[in-house]
C-alpha cells in the first residue's frame, strides 16, 4: 500500500494532471464550439443524414448505411458494419455543425474505400492499444510493487507504448477526415464558402481532443520512463 500511496504523489504525477487539464479543456471546448454552431441553420437544409447519404452516392459508394444513434457527439464510423452512425444532434439536424460531423464521418468511409493507410495501421493497432492501455501502468505499478522489478517495469513501459501509438496514429486519420469533409460539402453544394468555414471550427475543436489524447498519452509514457529511471538509480 505506501508504494502505491507514493505511486500517485511522485511529483511526476503533475506530468499527469497536465494533460488531464488539456484533455478537460479540449472536451469543454469542443462542446461549446459544437453547440454555438449547432444553432446556425445551413441554406441547403440538408440534415446530416442527407449530407451523409449525399456524400456517400456522390462518391460512388452504395454499400455503406446511414443510421442514428444516441448520445451526444457519439458519431462514428463502423467499419466492420460498414455503418456511418450519427448522434440525436446530428441525425436531423440542418446545422453547419451536424454537416459538418456527418461528412467528417463520411471522410472516414472514403478512408476506408480507398485503403488510406494510416487507418490501417490504426485499425490493426486496435487490439494491442486495448491492451496497452489497460495493462501498461498495472504492470509498472506491480513492478514498483514487487521491489522495483525493471524487467516487469520495463514491460509495462512497452505494452503501455503501444496505447501512446495508437493515440499518435489516430491524429493523421481524424485531420484527413475533415479535409476531404470540408472539400466535399463546399463541392457538393451542401454549405456555402461561408457556412463551410463554420463547419471547419466545430472539425477543428473536434481534432483538438485527439491532439490533447495524444499529449496526455505521451506525457503519461513520460512520466512512467522518469520513475523507472528514479528506481533504478
Ligand atoms: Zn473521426
Amino acid at each position: 500500500m505506501p508504494l502505491y500511496y507514493g505511486y500517485y504523489l511522485d511529483p511526476t504525477y503533475l506530468l499527469v494532471l497536465i494533460g488531464a487539464v488539456l484533455s478537460i479543456i479540449a472536451s469543454a471546448r469542443v462542446n461549446s464550439t459544437f453547440n454555438k454552431y449547432a444553432g446556425v441553420r445551413s441554406m441547403s437544409g440538408m440534415t446530416g443524414a442527407q449530407t451523409a447519404e449525399a456524400i456517400l452516392r456522390s462518391k460512388g459508394i452504395h454499400d455503406v448505411r446511414v443510421e442514428h444513434i444516441r448520445g451526444n457527439l457519439t458519431d462514428h464510423y463502423d467499419p466492420s458494419k460498414k455503418v456511418v452512425r450519427l448522434s440525436d444532434s446530428v441525425y436531423n439536424s440542418t446545422s453547419v455543425a451536424a454537416i459538418g460531423v456527418a461528412a467528417h464521418e463520411c471522410g472516414h468511409v472514403m478512408q476506408h474505400h480507398e485503403g488510406y493507410a494510416p487507418l490501417n495501421i490504426r485499425t490493426a493497432l486496435v487490439p494491442a492499444a486495448n491492451i496497452g492501455s489497460k495493462a501498461g501502468i498495472p504492470i509498472v505499478i506491480l513492478g514498483l510493487i514487487l521491489g522495483s522489478n525493471s524487467v516487469l517495469i520495463n514491460i509495462g513501459i512497452w505494452v503501455f507504448s503501444l496505447a501512446v501509438l495508437f493515440q499518435i496514429v489516430t491524429l493523421p486519420v481524424e485531420f484527413d477526415a475533415s479535409r476531404r469533409a470540408l472539400a466535399c460539402i463546399e463541392q457538393y453544394g451542401i454549405v456555402t464558402s461561408d457556412e463551410r468555414s463554420k463547419s471547419a471550427k466545430v472539425l477543428k475543436a473536434a481534432a483538438y481532443t485527439y491532439v490533447a489524447a495524444a499529449a496526455a498519452s505521451v506525457l503519461q509514457l513520460l512520466r512512467l520512463v522518469m520513475l523507472s529511471g528514479r528506481r533504478s538509480n
